[in-house]
């Protein structure tokens, strides 16, 4: 089979084999519930435990502070109904950036409908949340990385301004695209809420983790059996936990590596698309992405001209296929900007070869792409 130059890393990634190993193991020969009274049900209730403290060593918070769900969708879901359902009595506002994930801003939208005030900050600054936080305020809800340009923000700060305007407003942090790639202490970040998700760290899909601080209350969104302290009742998935904590430690031990690693592949990327692609992303954004436009040009037409070669990359994020980016529009930046915007995504899989063969397959494809569309729209 011709190599793949997968180059869509902030959208899935491939399962380490360790992790890959374990769930297979946890699968076949180990496959008790872990609510059961006997030996199986507590070897499957230890591998729960084993990759909650492993998450919780990623992140440096306790064990019993993470929740484990079906990924960061269901914990910001979670996150946001679940704390605004907590406090409705006294507390009523939702404040959110519009450059959010769908599932915060779902989330928050649905709050919206449903008897809270939901309001959108006008930047991603400590006072631009601030600005909107009022004596009302139950949640803020404030991304790590922004999953289509990489674009980083200040949550520590973020938060410190929310709570100088009100001390108990929520903050909720989507750390999706940065666990496992920027350093998060959670002694140190004052967030209450964090979202994190597996298949984004070499982990499987379709699991993820809210972490919960101490004394914080949340109210579920699912009812049944108690597992996961009552807050995402269901049959835990031990085999996707358990990959899922160990991907995080082997992302934790391997980061700081990774960081300098990809930081390299994305400064290749942008030498080598300087004077003929328009970059999107801040220049002190994650390595671990890069969001280009080539204007004049459609990012659809040219992704599957790539994809043609083998060369897989994202036009906006994975989860809002087919639409214009929101983020990008919400940025300001031009409709031709934003549909000629294509996201480059790196890993520790991607060498500086493939970066080349990126580079070269795009040049084509923005040459060949723009004399066809002049032979089939002459000038005149
Ligand atoms: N938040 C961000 C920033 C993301 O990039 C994603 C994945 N696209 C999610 C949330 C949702 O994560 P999951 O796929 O685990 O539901």
């Amino acid at each position: 089979m011709e190599r793949i130059i997968y180059l869509d890393n902030a959208a899935t990634t491939r399962c380490g084999e360790e992790a890959a190993a374990l769930i297979m193991r946890l699968l076949r020969e180990e496959y008790g519930n872990p609510s059961s009274l006997y030996g199986m049900g507590l070897a499957a209730e230890k591998e729960v435990h084993r990759a909650a403290e492993r998450l919780a060593s990623a992140l440096r918070c306790r064990e019993d502070e993470i929740v484990f769900t079906s990924g960061a969708t269901e914990a910001n879901n979670l996150a946001l109904i679940g704390g605004a359902r907590a406090r409705q009595k006294r507390l009523t506002g939702i404040v959110a950036s519009p450059l959010e994930h769908a599932s915060v801003l779902g989330a928050a939208g649905w709050l919206g409908e449903n008897g809270f005030a939901w309001r959108q900050t006008e930047g991603t600054a400590p006072q631009d949340y601030a600005a909107l936080v009022d004596e009302k305020t139950t949640l803020v809800s404030c991304m790590l990385v922004n999953n289509e340009t990489g674009a980083v923000s200040d949550v520590a700060a973020i938060a410190e301004a929310v709570r100088q305007k009100n001390p108990q407003t929520l903050v909720h942090c989507d750390a999706v695209q940065g666990f496992g790639k920027l350093p998060i202490d959670l002694r140190r970040l004052p967030v209450d809420l964090l979202s994190v998700s597996a298949h984004k760290i070499y982990g499987p899909k379709g699991v993820g983790a809210l972490f919960v601080r101490r004394g914080v209350r949340l109210t579920p969104l699912l009812y049944g059996g108690g597992q996961q302290k009552g807050l995402r009742p269901g049959t835990e998935s031990v085999p996707l936990i358990a990959g899922f904590g160990l991907a995080a430690e082997i992302a934790a031990a391997r980061r700081e590596e990774r960081f300098t690693y990809a930081a390299a592949l994305r400064a290749r990327l942008c030498e080598a698309v300087q004077g003929w692609g328009t970059v999107n992303s801040p220049e002190n954004g994650s390595p671990f992405i890069l969001n280009v436009s080539f204007e004049g040009l459609r990012s659809e037409t040219l992704l599957h001209f790539l994809e043609a070669k083998g060369i897989c990359v994202s036009s906006g994020s994975a989860c809002s296929k087919g639409k214009g980016s929101h983020v990008l529009s919400a940025m300001g930046l031009s409709p031709s900007r934003v549909d000629s915007a294509l996201r480059l995504s790196f890993s520790h899989e991607v060498t500086p070869e493939d970066i080349d063969t990126a580079a070269a397959a795009l040049r084509e494809g923005v040459d060949t792409l723009a004399r066809a569309r002049r032979s089939a729209h002459p000038a005149g």
